[in-house]
């Protein structure tokens, strides 16, 4: 993730946007529609390493990426997952779900896949960038 979490695209992902601290990507798997990643931009494994201001920023860019993509997607619900065991660097997915999941099956990350036609997925992209800048972080009170 060090390696490609800034490109504009890679095997997995396209860049949305990128904060002081994150990097938000849309997942080229798109069989839950909206599916993003926030994903830390120093190479830090767990949460549990972070300071709290960066803890604070961090979570600040998946909530401004989760109400993008409910701009765009609609989504009834997003799930938050953060784990690593797979890629040791802290990221957080971001999993909308839909009116038409059903909401007892478990969450898969790589559930279909489903890769959307390329110039949906780049309209999926630019959709995505618009409704992040349109969208104000949430600020300390
Ligand atoms: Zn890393």
């Amino acid at each position: 993730m060090c390696a490609d979490a800034d490109l504009p695209a890679n095997d997995h992902s396209a860049l949305v946007a990128t904060t002081g601290t994150s990097h938000v990507r849309l997942a080229r798997n798109q069989h839950h529609a909206g599916y993003s990643l926030v994903i830390l931009r120093e190479h830090v494994v767990d949460m549990a390493e972070l300071p709290l201001d960066q803890l604070a920023s961090f979570w600040r860019d998946v909530q401004r990426a989760a109400r993008a993509i409910d701009e765009v997607f609609r989504s009834k619900k997003i799930d938050y997952l953060v784990m690593g065991h797979r890629m040791p660097h802290l990221h957080c997915h971001l999993l909308p779900q839909h009116a038409t999941d059903d909401p007892l099956r478990n969450v898969n990350i790589a559930g279909g896949p489903t890769h959307l036609p390329p110039d949906a997925f780049h309209d999926a992209v630019t959709a995505l960038q618009r409704a992040w800048e349109s969208s104000e972080p949430t600020r300390e009170t």
